[in-house]
């Protein structure tokens, strides 16, 4: 059910739930595979991060620092960058807002988050 709902409105907040209910009941082969296409589809550092995650289950030991690594670099992006802005002012927010701090003017957020400047459009 989610899977379809994916392909029809994806989003950040849904490909994430989707990659964790994946993960849990299908293995962290079947993650990797979901977000590769995702990320095929719809580049997202969000995507990488999760790609990574998948990866790091299955990685043997000597693998896993290397990938440590990058999906710290990745994480740090993502923290930067994953955020609600405000349709009317651009007010960016870590956290969703009915009512925009920056404005004062409600329901201005997209229910999505964005990783670029000019908000993320799937
Ligand atoms: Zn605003």
């Amino acid at each position: 059910m989610l899977r379809s709902y994916e392909d029809q409105y994806p989003s950040l907040d849904l490909l994430n739930a989707l990659f964790s209910q994946v993960l849990a009941h299908e293995g962290a082969d079947a993650a990797a595979q979901l977000i590769k296409d995702e990320l095929v589809r719809n580049p997202t550092l969000l995507g990488l991060d999760k790609l990574l995650e998948a990866q790091l289950v299955a990685a043997p030991a000597e693998r896993r620092h290397d990938l440590e690594l990058v999906k710290g670099l990745v994480a740090q992006h993502i923290k930067r960058l994953g955020m609600y802005r405000c349709e009317q002012c651009g007010f960016r927010a870590k956290q969703y807002y009915w009512r925009c701090p920056g404005c004062g003017k409600w329901e201005t957020y997209t229910p999505r988050r964005t990783e670029t400047p000019d908000g993320y459009v799937a």
